[in-house]
């Protein structure tokens, strides 16, 4: 009954280990195999020892032997294998597998060959039929080779338990674990096999021993968490982490504190206590902060500002009972630092050290938001011909004079004033009015030099100022103003501040005001050639010059003062004289008839030559009408021949080959030289009695005409005055040569009609 009992023990035991290694060979686990090949490996010999204790034949109990016996050495061998697998470490010590000794294989062959020549020599065991409990059982006699047998195997489990033994010393504490459960275990099944040897008991019960430790390593090598290993090192990375942590029990004490965290509350020891309350001292309560966001602080420490993220947060069991809390304080100082030196940099001109455009922009916006407009002006610092500053004396140089304009400005003002450099050598500001002291600026600009090793240069400044209305939001057109402000003195040598006042807006205002209106002006017919009559030396009429008239219909009359230098300055001049060149070219196609031989001059402008082709475009006008070239005369200005002189001059002479007239205007108003003249493709010099007459010194003067007069005769120029007022300064210039005339002494521009009128008088007398 009871040997029945034990096979039934083995039966179980067979299952289960089938199954853990059924489990464990499917297991994802790397170590999943060998665990269950061991596991395996204890079913032959559990299977041998069922049969020696159940069978009731010598035979049976033989056969049963040898399973077991030679099970016994396939467990020897998957051990082996699993220790190999198991005991590998990372740095490959102890276990390499090159280190597995090869005679421990050899030793168990050794053993599987004997004991399968057993049956011929009868040297390991024989079989001793005897009674138990009534029954006949076959006990087991040993002999030589059953010792071999026992050698072998406690050698090789001596061999695997040094093994563990090792590793358990050598590997760190945390792992320590892992090791040792399954040394125990093989001590359990090896004491337990020993004592069935010494005990002499007829049942072999050792394999219940040896499935123990099967089934013990199939438990820690697969199924088991570690978690034990899981908690320190869990514990080690919140002592690692660089985030001050502090742990609390339900009750709000604090009950740990990791390295960081005893730093920042600055005990030592074991104190946690205390740190907890430190923290309160630190930041407050925690239980006012809202769980699981980052909550910011600051704290002074060692005479500096350090800024902290404090997050707070309980945990739960599954239940849903608070277990404890949290909190973790990250040192935040260095991040805020760096955003903090960033928003300067990206706020900051990187040479000057001023605000950047966009965030002066910002400020001046922010500081208008709540303060009174009109207690403060916008000013713009502007220096004069900087690009030639740079290209004389080099960038280096250029960069030092705007640090030094930056260091004008920083000094001019205090804090109340908000200033930067909007761009290049262009600095903004919005200063107080009572800091504006017009003398002191002025006085402060007069001598601004820039002195760089043995380089000194004067720097020219100008500073435009405007006033802001309540109404004036924009601060870019604030900086447009007092940059219009500035242009009124941008070649003033004299006059370093200029402001942006009433009648400068009314300029700015009527220029957009004609601006807008020149499209519609010229296709209206608003704008008309009015003519001023050109004499020869007996007084008589043989042409005229087109002058530009704008009829407004709102503002009436207008002279060209009025429109031409603001449409030469945006460039509309262009449209303006296109418009005129036609109509001048309409009116020479009808007097082809009428006033054969009369020709009509025409302006062309500087910028004319920038914008458009001025020769193809005429030229297209005069074919278009049908009229001769020669009647058309081109009236260009020194100025026009200033920039791009030899391309200038080809076009020039395009227009002298193709048969208009070209003359010069204004001929001594300009830099032009006389040498300049030698090379002029030009058949007419106009000289502007103006410039001469606002001389003091008439004869000085009258001297000057006179030999200009003679150098363009010896030159085959004609020569042609104009703003003759007088009878005496016609007579006079008759007598010094000059060939055509022009002037309010023979008639002022006139419109078209008046102008023939005055034809038909001169031919009806
Ligand atoms: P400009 O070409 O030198 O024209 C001569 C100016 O002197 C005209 O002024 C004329 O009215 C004025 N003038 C003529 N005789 C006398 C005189 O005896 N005494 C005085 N004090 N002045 C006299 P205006 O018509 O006001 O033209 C001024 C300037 O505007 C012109 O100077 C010319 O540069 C420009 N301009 C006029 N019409 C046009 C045009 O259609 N196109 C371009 N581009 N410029 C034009
Ligand atoms: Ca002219
Ligand atoms: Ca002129």
């Amino acid at each position: 009954m009871r040997r029945l009992a034990y096979v039934y023990i083995f039966g179980l035991l067979m299952v289960a280990l089938a199954i853990c290694g059924f489990i464990s060979y499917r297991s994802k686990k790397p170590i999943g195999k060998r665990v269950g090949l061991l596991c395996f490996s204890f079913i032959p010999p559990a299977l041998g020892n069922m049969i020696i204790v159940g069978s009731i034949t010598e035979n049976m109990a033989l056969a049963g032997s040898y399973l077991y016996y030679i099970g016994m050495d396939i467990i020897m061998l998957s051990l082996i294998g699993f220790t190999r697998h198991y005991c590998i470490f990372s740095d490959g010590s102890l276990t390499d597998k090159r280190r597995i000794p090869v005679w421990l294989y050899a030793m168990i062959l050794i053993d599987i060959a004997q004991l399968l020549l057993n049956p011929i020599y009868g040297h390991a065991f024989s079989l001793q039929k005897i009674d138990l409990f009534g029954t006949p059982y076959f006990l087991m006699v040993s002999k030589i080779g059953q010792a071999y047998h026992r050698i072998v195997c406690y050698g090789i489990v001596a061999v695997v338990m040094a093994v563990f033994i090792i590793m358990c010393i050598r590997v760190p504490k945390i792992y320590r674990e892992r090791y040792a459960v399954i040394l125990f275990s093989l001590i359990v099944a090896t004491v337990w096999q020993t004592v069935y040897i010494f005990s002499r008991m007829p049942i072999n019960r050792s394999i219940i021993g040896f499935a123990f430790f099967a089934v013990a390593t199939f438990y820690f090598s697969i199924c088991h968490r570690p978690v034990h290993l899981l908690d320190s090192m869990l514990a080690r990375i919140v002592s690692e982490m660089k985030v001050a942590v502090f742990l609390y029990d339900p009750e709000g004490r604090c009950i740990w504190v990791n390295r960081p965290g005893r730093e920042l509350t600055k005990i030592s020891g074991r104190d946690y206590e205390r740190a907890g309350d430190e923290l309160t001292g630190l930041f407050g309560g925690m239980e006012e902060l809202s769980e699981r966001t980052d909550h910011e602080f600051t704290a002074f420490s060692g005479g500096k500002t350090c800024y902290y993220l404090v997050n707070r947060g309980r945990f739960f069991d599954e239940e849903g009972r608070v277990l404890g809390s949290y909190v973790n304080v990250r040192d935040n100082t260095a991040e805020k630092q760096r955003v903090e030196q960033e928003l300067f940099q990206s706020n900051h001109d990187m040479l000057t050290g001023l605000y950047t455009r966009e965030h002066l922009f910002r400020k001046i916006n922010e500081r208008l938001k709540h303060d009174n407009k009109a207690d403060y002006y916008i000013a713009l610092v502007d220096i004069s011909d900087f690009k030639i500053v740079n290209d004389v004396f080099g960038k280096e140089f250029g960069d030092y004079a705007l640090k030094k304009v930056a260091d004008w400005i920083r000094l001019y003002s205090d804090e109340s004033c908000i200033y930067g450099r909007l761009v290049g050598d262009n600095f903004g500001s919005c200063l107080p009015k009572k800091l504006f002291i017009p003398e002191l600026i002025n006085r402060d600009l007069s001598r601004f030099k820039v002195k760089m090793g043995n380089t000194e240069q004067p720097l020219m400044i100008h500073v435009g100022f405007c006033e802001i209305g309540e109404e004036d939001n924009d601060v870019s057109i604030l900086f447009d103003r007092a940059r219009l402000a500035l242009s009124t003195i941008k070649n003033d040598y004299k006059t370093h501040v200029a402001f942006y006042d009433r009648r400068l807006r009314e300029r700015v205002r009527w220029n957009q005001e004609i601006s807008s209106e020149l499209h519609t002006a010229i296709e209206e017919n608003q704008i008309v050639p009015f003519l001023q009559p050109i004499a020869d030396r007996s007084g008589n009429i043989v042409g005229a010059e087109a002058l530009a008239r704008w009829i407004h219909p709102k503002h009436g009359f207008m002279n060209p003062g009025d429109f031409i230098p603001l449409f030469e300055e945006n460039g509309m001049i262009v449209d303006l004289d296109k418009h005129i060149w036609k109509s001048v070219c309409g009116i020479l196609k009808d007097w082809k008839e009428k006033h054969p031989g009369l020709f009509i001059s025409v302006n062309v402008s500087p910028k004319d030559f920038y914008l458009t082709n001025v020769l193809s475009d005429i030229k297209s006008y005069v074919e278009e009408s049908g009229i001769n070239p020669k009647d058309l005369r081109i009236e260009v200005t020194e100025t026009s021949m200033m920039n791009d002189t030899d391309m200038r001059m080809k076009v020039l002479e395009e227009f002298r080959k193709s048969g208009f007239i070209v003359e010069m205007d204004d001929f001594g108003s300009g830099f032009s030289s006389l040498n300049m003249l030698k090379d002029m493709p030009v058949d007419v010099l106009k000289i502007d009695m103006k410039f001469l007459s606002s001389s003091k010194d008439n004869v000085r003067a009258n001297t000057i005409v006179k030999n200009i007069i003679k150098l363009s005769d010896d030159l085959g120029i004609l020569s042609l005055t104009e703003g003759v007022e007088t009878m005496e300064q016609f007579d006079m210039l008759s007598d010094m040569g000059c060939v055509l005339f022009q002037g309010y002494y023979f008639a002022k521009p006139v419109k078209l009609s008046e102008f023939e009128e005055m034809l038909a008088a001169v031919q009806g007398a």
